[in-house]
Formats: C-alpha cells, structure tokens, sequence
C-alpha cells in the first residue's frame, strides 16, 4: 500500500488487534442468543454482563446503570429525548451548547418542535462554556443540561466538574457526550455529578455500531426501544454480542494504556502545532490552548479553501478533516468554529489532525513539510492573498 498518515482519529480509529481477536469467537462459536435458557448461550450471556461490569468499572459506576446502544448518536438521543418525556410534568426547559455534536443539536431541535424550549449557551474564543452564562440560563423549569465533555472538532474539555456542580445544586439532570473524550481522559461518573453519559466504541479502537449509554440509578427514563426484555427492558433487541465484546476489550485497553499513550500523543502534538505555527505563516491554533483532547490539533490558514487543502494532503496520503460541512451538500463553515468567533472566510481555512499513539516525529515531519508546500500552493493561487501581501509591502 502506499504512504499512509492517517490523523483523522476523531472521525473514526482502526479497531485493535486485541479487540478483533476477542470478538471473533462470539461471531462462530459462542453465537447463542443471550437470552436463551440452554447452557450453549451462557457463553454469550456472560460476555456480555463481563463486558457491562468492565466499563462499570471505569466510569465507578454499577454495572446495571450501563445500558448498550448501537453508539454515540443513538446514546445521545436516549437520553435527551428519554429525559425531555420522563420529566416533562417538571418542565420543558433544557440547556445546551452552541458546540455540541448534531447528534445532540439536531435532537434538542427536534424536541423544540415538539414544545420543549432549548437554551443554547455561547462560548468563548477559545470553546469555553460560560459558567456565569449556565447559571443564568437555568429557571424553575430546566429539567436537564446536557454539555459535552470535550468537542470533536477543537478537542477543547468543558469544565465538567462545575457543570456537574451547578446542575446537582439546582436538582437538574446532567448529560455529558463523552464519545470523543472517553478512552482519553480519566471520568468518574459520582466524582463529576454526571447522571447520563454517552460513549461510543469506534473511537476508542473498538467495533462500529456499539456504544453505550450511562444512566445513573433511580433516573425514571422512559425505554428507548420497545420490544423483547434486554437491557432491562429500556432498550429492546437481541444484544451485539460481538460488538459488546469489542467495546469491552476496547474500553479495557484504553484504561490500561490510557497514560502511557496520552503523554506520548500529547508530544507529538506539540511538536506538531509548534512546527506548524512557527513554519506557517497567518495560521491560528483552534481549541484550548492546554486544556484540550491530548491527540486533537486544529488549525486555521487564511487565504486557504479546506477541501483543496484536503485534496492535497490525501494526495500525499495524509488524512486530515475540514471544518467546513461540504460532505453534507453544504457549503456553511462548522457551527463550531463559527461559535468560537471565526470569520466565515478563516473557517473554510481550517484542519483538523487528530493522532493516535502510532505516529512519529518523522510521520509529523513528512505531514509539516508537504503541508507548507500545500499552503504556499494554494496561496500563491488566491488573489484574497495577493491583494493582502500587496497591502502589505506598500
Ligand atoms: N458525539 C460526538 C462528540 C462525536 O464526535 C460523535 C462522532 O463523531 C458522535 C457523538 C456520534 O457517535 P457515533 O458515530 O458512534 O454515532
């Protein structure tokens, strides 16, 4: 295969070796059903209350407050929309970020059709919630707050402990989308007064199509799927044996290896947005300047068109993702960056490199050298560019 720098593992990671290896066995010889009674299907029965009990255990929570879902969409949708009906008879206000996942944003939507009303909260330049702003917003009729735990275009962490604070102070739910930072980041549910977590397997090097959802004990939810009895009855249908299994061993490497490999992504990402920001002229770090996912690394260019940019690099074999949302037929820059102040024209300029723990200095070297190239490419293309260096030399 040709050269392959792949950092775009904010969009997806390749599944661990130790992951397929565990679950292959659960596809053809342990395949019962967990819900049947002969001794056959213990097999899988067991896998999977093994697995709820391995990512109890990190999160400190009780293996039957986690329930499996087919990832981190659906998990959010559960629980905002599951939250939005339990307690309506309390109140149908709920308060979010303007950074949130659509995962999130568009469900809040949805429930705003439907009569619930949605307080959106700003954030700051550098994709901030406001705590001051959080405290405002809440009235005797808010019945959840649901903030990300980081986001997963700018990799900026939210305060969470304070969320969790304020929320538990004035008797509110708290949901957190942890898809991007569980797996990265140590989260004890108790310890940050979080009452429903979402979580997803495909980012942490597990399966696609697995996740889970964390709902603390005593929520009255209302079940999400209706049918036979699984997930003690919240959310119906024959459980992906093979992908909880997946998820499982993949939480469990996470946390074993969570140290280690952070310190070392965290290394090569300096090192990448120092060369880049030194080496590349009128470019900008997106995101919190520390306290930010330990792989993401998200920049702007002026004077630069992302999907170009995009082009290119996958040209050199390199992967990286845009801000901009032309995959989705349209050419609006990302909600996110357009939240934390970006001019439209400086947005579309954006790219985000999200490492694992497989890349090298050398690998940062071959992307810094072909980026530079690119941009200056690009540049010396843009009359936006020319008119400024113009202006410029005057
Ligand atoms: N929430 C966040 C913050 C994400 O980054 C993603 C995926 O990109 C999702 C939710 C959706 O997760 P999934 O792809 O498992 O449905």
């Amino acid at each position: 295969m040709s050269k392959l720098i792949y950092l775009d593992n904010a969009a997806t990671t390749k599944t661990a070796p130790e992951v397929v290896e565990a679950m292959l066995p659960f596809f053809t010889e342990y395949y019962g059903n967990p819900s049947s009674v002969y001794s056959f299907a213990s097999k899988s029965k067991e896998a999977v209350t093994r697995q709820r009990e391995i990512i109890a255990g990190a999160l400190g929570a009780k293996a039957n407050e986690i329930y499996f879902t087919a990832g981190g969409t659906e998990s959010d949708n559960w629980a905002i929309k599951a939250a939005a009906e339990a307690y309506e008879s309390k109140g149908k206000h709920i308060i979010t970020s303007k950074i949130e996942h659509h995962a999130v944003l568009h469900t809040c939507e949805y429930l705003e059709h439907r009569g619930f009303e949605v307080t959106y909260l700003n954030v700051d330049e550098n994709g901030v919630v406001d705590l001051e702003e959080l405290k405002q917003a809440i009235r005797p009729d808010t019945i959840l707050i649901s903030i990300m735990f980081a986001n997963n275009e700018i990799g900026t962490m939210e305060p969470v402990r304070e969320i969790g604070e304020i929320a538990k102070e004035h008797g509110i739910l708290f949901h957190t989308d942890a898809v991007q930072a569980f797996g990265q980041i140590p989260i004890q549910v108790d310890e940050l007064h979080i009452d429903m977590l979402s979580a997803s397997g495909h980012k942490l090097n597990g399966p696609k199509g697995i996740g889970f959802l964390y709902i603390r004990k005593g929520l009255r939810l209302k079940n999400f799927v209706h049918g036979g009895a699984q997930e003690r009855k919240r959310r119906a249908g024959t459980e992906n044996v093979p992908g909880i299994v997946g998820l499982g061993t993949a939480v469990a490497r996470a946390i074993r290896t969570m140290e280690e490999r952070t310190k070392l992504e965290k290394e090569i990402r300096d090192y990448l947005i120092d060369r880049v920001l030194k080496e590349i002229p009128y470019t900008k770090l997106n995101g919190h300047p520390t306290d930010r996912l330990p792989n993401n690394a998200n920049f702007s260019f002026r004077f630069i068109e992302g999907e170009a940019m995009l082009l290119s690099l996958d040209m050199a074999g390199i992967c990286g993702s845009s801000g901009s949302a032309c995959t989705s037929g349209s050419l609006d820059p990302s909600h996110v960056l357009l939240a934390i102040g970006l001019p439209h024209e400086i947005a579309h300029g954006s790219l985000r490199l999200t490492l694992n723990e497989e890349i090298t200095k050398e690998d940062i070297d071959y992307v810094v050298e072909h980026l530079k190239e690119i941009i200056s490419n690009l540049r010396a293309m843009s009359p936006l560019y020319e008119d400024f260096i113009k202006k410029q030399t005057k």
